[in-house]
């Protein structure tokens, strides 16, 4: 049996940020890093952005940290390689080869997966989920031979994907159960500007319409609608959520239906045992209540976060605002704070037709969430720092 002093399950930003995080820390110890891709720890997020777009983008732009870095840190570094079970008792981790490992202490890096919808067809050839560079790679080689894709969904995935392909010139179509793209975040009024900006960049919409099913033999051919219309496609792309990857910790008090719920410091009821990004049901110190956010400078922080923890030489808890960006056409988006309730009052600044504004939601007389459009770097940051104060923190 091998033994290690820490083990990192889940070669995302994630567990790449838990790895850089120990060797800061803690340069001696023996660490494994166990991921199912067969690539390191890469930009997940531009695989819809300029992967997409652009056929020079090759996986050695989008790495993280160079293939070296790990060895050259001593990172026991296994990609192409599954954990299959984890005894969360004994302490020992069995991977897809049949090799198990002894660890003293781990981190649940795991991250998240497409949600498939409960219809017909959803795997047949040409339906993509877009999660993994192969995912990325298949969907831009079918996009090359297509002529109609349709996106199915109106989350943040749905609208990058879109729009992406579209600016490839292909005819790209929408589904979405909502009356408008980004609901989930965006007041009505943005979010009208919103869907209006992506029909008048050519994109059709079929909103207020779920999915029914794909048809076709092997490969695509219609996309059905509840209400009754069949849309020709070749291609589609699913994008209807996430769901944390939580098989390895099922029906241990390490999974939730939210997450894998952890503390202040990351670490779950286990002692010894952490999870961070995707995967974890953290208790929002600035903002309150208990959250899961699926959102790149999360999980980077949070395995920062982590990573010290574990060698004990740290003891930090997690105080990071919710943030995220998107970007889609020529438009960037910055969401900061909470964005998960309607806001009942809105406080735009700029304008949505010069692309440039912000909009501060609030909560009753509480600021919850700013969000800022075409912004600069700086203001991001003052608006970060707006909402702190705001909180009172
Ligand atoms: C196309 C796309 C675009 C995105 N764009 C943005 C964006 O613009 N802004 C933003 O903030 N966020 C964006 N995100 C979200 C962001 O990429 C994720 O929040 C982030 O990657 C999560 O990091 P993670 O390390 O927690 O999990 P992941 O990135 O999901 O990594 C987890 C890794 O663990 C592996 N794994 C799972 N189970 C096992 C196992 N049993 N054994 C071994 N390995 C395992 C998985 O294969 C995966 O490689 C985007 C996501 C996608 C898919």
């Amino acid at each position: 049996m091998i033994q290690r002093d820490y083990l990192v399950i889940g070669a995302g930003i994630g567990g790449a940020s838990v790895c850089e995080a120990i060797r800061k820390h803690d340069k001696r110890s023996t660490l494994t890093l166990v991921g199912a891709e067969s690539l390191p720890p890469y930009k997940r997020w531009l695989l819809s952005k300029t992967f997409l777009r652009e056929k020079k983008v090759v996986p050695k732009k989008l790495a993280h940290l160079d293939e070296n870095w790990y060895r050259a840190h001593k990172i026991d570094a296994r990609f192409a390689t599954v954990v299959t079970q984890l005894n969360i008792d004994r302490r020992v981790a069995v991977l897809g080869n049949g090799e198990s490992i002894e660890f003293k202490k781990a981190c649940l890096a795991m991250g998240s997966r497409p949600v498939r919808p409960p219809v017909a067809g959803v795997g047949l050839g040409n339906v993509i989920y877009l999660r993994t560079m192969r995912d990325g790679f298949a969907l831009r080689e079918m996009a090359e031979h297509e002529k109609n894709v349709m996106v199915v969904g109106g989350g943040l995935l749905a609208c990058e994907t879109a729009a992406s392909l579209r600016r490839t010139k292909l005819k790209v179509s929408i589904m979405h159960r909502h009356s408008m793209l980004l609901n989930r975040y965006l007041d009505p009024e943005t979010g009208a500007w919103l869907t209006g900006y992506f029909a008048k960049n050519g994109v059709i919409l079929l909103m207020d319409e779920s999915l029914n099913g794909f048809e076709g033999k092997t490969v695509l051919r219609n996309v059905q609608t509840k209400s009754g219309n069949r849309v020709a496609a070749g291609l589609a792309v699913v994008a209807c959520g996430a769901e944390p990857n939580l098989d390895l910790v099922r029906n241990t008090p390490l999974s939730g239906p939210l997450g894998s719920p952890v503390t202040e410091y990351l670490e779950t009821e286990e002692k010894g045992i952490y999870a961070i990004g995707d995967l974890a049901f953290y208790p929002d110190r600035l903002m309150g209540g208990m959250r899961r956010q699926t959102h790149w400078e999360n999980s980077r922080a949070q395995g920062l976060v982590a990573g010290a923890n574990m060698t004990g030489k740290k003891r930090i808890r997690y105080e990071q605002l919710p943030y995220f960006w998107t970007e889609m056409f020529d438009l960037r988006l910055d969401f900061i704070g909470d964005f998960t309730l309607q806001p009942t009052r809105v406080d735009l600044r700029g304008s949505h037709a010069k692309k440039k504004f912000s909009a501060r939601y609030y909560q009753g007389e509480k600021l919850r969430g700013i969000l800022l459009s075409n912004a600069t770097p700086k203001d991001i940051e003052a608006a970060k720092a707006q909402l702190r104060q705001a909180l009172g923190k």
